[in-house]
């Protein structure tokens, strides 16, 4: 069944997180999500949902800018044209436009939720690879803040269930083995401590002091400690520590996979599509590390339960996610008050269950009007 596009409509959306525990990292403070949420309209009038959950600081793109290249340079290219299946209009996309990854990803994500929809069918069931999990533990990131606060929020989303958390670290001035010491003391042994340094350190020496440092603390993981253009950098980490590295920045586009594979730089890949340019590339790129003997995990640009989804559906459908093993960045119950999208995703018991109605399973509850 082919895919005609009539319309594509993006439109900007505040989306409030909540103040006490916003996320720090090395790269700065996460303290409101400007994103952007994408219909797609099919000629037979269904329609498709995606989020382009951007951050300049992450992909050089705004919520306005994604606006404009996706209503004024990506939308010309595409209404009208007939493709076989989603990832013939990324091409395309791909072929017209540079960059721009979390505009491309919101509307291929919106035409593989029209394409599924179209056939009343899941996402999922077009790309499984397996039974498709019904629960996804989560992991909780962690900001870089003071050893009381980081207990804190261990304590909160401990008792949310959350056994996996991921402490932001790198920041200078603070002492994050007096931070993961005091999570430690706290909760136990229990508790699965991975690290994100978002590339906070400058040279491999820097990086494997600082991971030696932490790993008395039990790490199942360290990702990116190094700076995210430097990817021969981070193999030599990954031959010094013992820890295994899951790579984030350094790699966002199937290219920079190939690059990360060549160099034997990863243990683990952080996945999702909006980092990757596209739900497409997500599942190949997944599928390619499977054949190369890595693991994949589901990382985040704090998207909300319109961005989750997808994520979801990989986590679930795929192989290449152990997920019982490296849980995924769905943490949006965590950071947000109120859902963005009917039917809400289900948070319980530390993780999310994937929606399981057609396509990706939910609309926004804001955004342009039905035909
Ligand atoms: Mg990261």
């Amino acid at each position: 069944m082919s895919l005609r596009i009539r319309r594509i409509e993006a439109r900007v959306v505040d989306h409030p997180v909540r103040s006490q525990g916003a996320i720090i990292s090395f790269l700065g403070r996460h303290e409101a999500s400007h994103y952007a949420t994408v219909v797609v309209t099919g000629d037979d009038g269904l329609r498709g949902f995606g989020e382009a959950t951007t951050a300049p600081i992450w992909s050089g793109e705004s919520a306005e800018t994604a606006k404009w290249m996706i209503e004024e340079y990506i939308a010309p290219r595409l209404v009208g044209a007939t493709f076989d299946e989603p990832a013939e209009a990324l091409a395309l996309m791909d072929r017209d436009l540079h960059a721009n990854g979390f505009a491309k990803a919101a509307v291929d994500v919106a035409l593989w939720d029209l394409w599924a929809r179209s056939r009343g069918a899941t996402v999922s069931s077009l790309i499984a690879d397996r039974e498709p999990r019904a629960w996804i533990p989560s992991r909780a990131s962690i900001g870089v803040y003071p050893p009381e606060e980081t207990v804190r929020l261990a304590v909160e989303f401990w008792e949310r269930g959350v056994r996996t958390l991921k402490f932001k670290t790198g920041k200078p001035g603070l002492d994050d083995v007096a931070r993961l010491k005091a999570v430690r003391d706290r909760l136990g042994p229990e508790p699965i401590f991975t690290i994100d340094a978002n590339g906070a350190y400058a040279t491999a020496d820097q990086a494997v002091r600082a991971i030696e440092e932490l790993t008395p603390f039990n790490l199942a993981l360290v990702e990116q400690p190094t700076p995210r253009d430097r990817i021969g950098m981070l193999a030599e980490v990954r031959r010094r520590v013992s820890t295994p590295i899951l790579v984030d920045e350094a790699v966002f586009t199937p290219g920079h996979l190939e690059q990360a594979i060549d160099q034997d730089a990863f243990d683990v890949l952080s996945i999702y599509p909006g980092k990757n340019g596209g739900f497409s590339h997500s599942v190949a790129m997944a599928r390619r590390a499977r054949q190369v003997g890595k693991a994949c995990a589901i990382g985040s640009n704090l998207e909300t339960d319109l961005g989750q989804a997808p994520m979801a559906c990989l986590a679930a459908s795929l192989s290449a996610f152990p997920t019982e093993k490296y849980a995924c960045d769905l943490m949006g119950a965590l950071f947000y008050d109120r859902s963005a999208v009917t039917p809400p995703i289900v948070f319980r018991d530390g993780g999310v269950e994937p929606p399981s109605g057609p396509g990706f399973g939910v609309e926004p509850l804001e955004g342009p009007g039905r035909d």
